[in-house]
């Protein structure tokens, strides 16, 4: 088991100098945690520092209700949105935030990101949901906490893994997926397909792709008969 969580600490290390590294975050503005269901752990980048100084011990290790088992460090700020995405998102063991700026700008609109073409298809299955906003009573007492919740009650009839990636209102986006490794990439794909759609809209494109193509493309890269890439052993 010692093995497993020093595997799950390791990896979001990794991730998270990824992600520093993708260009989506300067400052210390970002961050990764990864869930090992079976350990019942949580392993998140500690709060406000610096990526090039991050060591594995660095990452706070958690159970599901947000207490720290292991770790000198207090856990990143955003702990309470992404355990209550743990808790809700069966499948999801990967989860990044950041404020990465055409994603942050659908937020800022309080707009969905269109799914206008097969870029999109690939990674998301429709528009990517932007949540409400938050009132007054969820902002000034358990904020992040509510922040989870405005999440969880956006996807209301969504799975999770077929649209692993959110953009919160006012705020920016959250991306997931089964490993911290997926959860990076989405939030990489998402940016991009978030500029995209800002550059269509602004040539003056308003139409979203055909279901079919979508479907097309969704179901080639997801799911049973899916068939892009390598055939595996
Ligand atoms: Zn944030």
């Amino acid at each position: 088991m010692k093995k497993r969580v020093e595997k799950l600490r390791e990896s979001v290390l990794r991730e998270n100098l990824r992600l520093a590294s993708s260009g989506l975050v300067i400052l210390t503005w970002g961050n990764v945690s990864g869930y090992d269901p079976e350990a019942g752990i949580v392993a998140i980048k500690p709060s406000g520092v610096d990526y090039r100084e991050m060591k594995t011990e660095d990452i706070v290790l958690l159970d599901l209700q947000g207490n720290v088992l292991e770790g000198k460090l207090s856990p990143s700020s955003d702990t309470p949105t992404h355990l209550e995405i743990y808790r809700n998102f069966e499948g999801v063991h990967g989860i990044v935030h950041t404020h990465s700026q055409y994603a942050v700008s659908w937020g800022q609109s309080g707009r969905s990101i269109p799914a206008m073409g097969t870029t999109h298809a690939d990674h998301f299955y429709g528009d990517i949901p932007c949540t409400r906003k938050l009132n007054p009573n969820e902002v000034q007492a358990d904020y992040e906490l509510n922040t989870g919740k405005v999440i969880i009650e956006t996807f209301t009839g969504i799975d999770p893994l077929a649209m692993p990636a959110v953009v919160v209102n006012n705020h920016g986006p959250f991306a997931w997926g089964p490993s911290p490794a997926k959860a990076v990439d989405n939030a990489i794909a998402l940016e991009a397909v978030a500029k995209m759609a800002y550059l269509t809209v602004r040539l003056g494109g308003e139409e979203r792709i055909d279901h079919w193509l979508l479907d097309k493309h969704y179901s080639r890269k997801h799911g049973k008969d899916s068939y892009y890439g390598q055939k595996k052993k």
